[in-house]
């Protein structure tokens, strides 16, 4: 397992939409561990493909309830609204108020491109949606109410980086 270097918004990498992955190969599995060790390296609740400058629809979440690695996710309902901050680690020292979906049902596939539904809600709802942004080259910037705050040093931390 490796770091991965974080992109961070300026980069162009971060706008563009990811490709689908239609094979799990060795390099896919280096890259799910790579990411995962990336974000917990960061202090993340999630990471995908394009933040570490691979454009291919895949993510890392764990919102405390152990790692997930999502290939291909894509949401199939969503439900409610939950407004909330939110922050990214490609956008550091910053958060902003974001309206999510407060639930969600949720397709992705396992490093063996089994399918899997799951429902999520609050904060796991809110990272899926935001990973699953990053995949189409949304950052959360564009969503946010009423732009950018800073985060104080000592807060640094403890709120959501995706
Ligand atoms: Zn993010």
């Amino acid at each position: 397992m490796a770091l991965r270097t974080i992109r961070v918004i300026g980069d162009e990498i971060l706008t563009k939409k990811a490709r689908e992955i239609k094979e799990v190969t060795p390099h896919i599995r280096e890259l799910a561990d790579d990411m995962l060790e990336t974000m917990y390296a960061a202090n993340g609740a999630g990471l995908a493909g394009p933040q570490v400058g691979v454009l291919k629809r895949i993510v890392v979440i764990d919102v405390g309830e152990g790692p997930y690695i999502m290939i291909n996710p894509e949401l199939l309902e969503t439900e409610g609204e939950q407004v909330g901050s939110e922050g990214c680690l490609s956008v550091p020292g910053k958060f902003g108020i974001v309206a999510r979906p407060e639930k969600v049902k949720a397709r992705y596939f396992d490093l063996d491109m089994k399918e899997h539904v799951i429902e999520a809600e609050g904060l796991f709802a809110r990272c899926i949606c935001h990973e699953r942004d990053h995949l189409d080259g949304i950052l959360y910037t564009e969503k946010t109410k009423d732009g950018l705050y800073d985060v104080d040093e000592e807060e640094e931390g403890k709120g959501l980086e995706e």
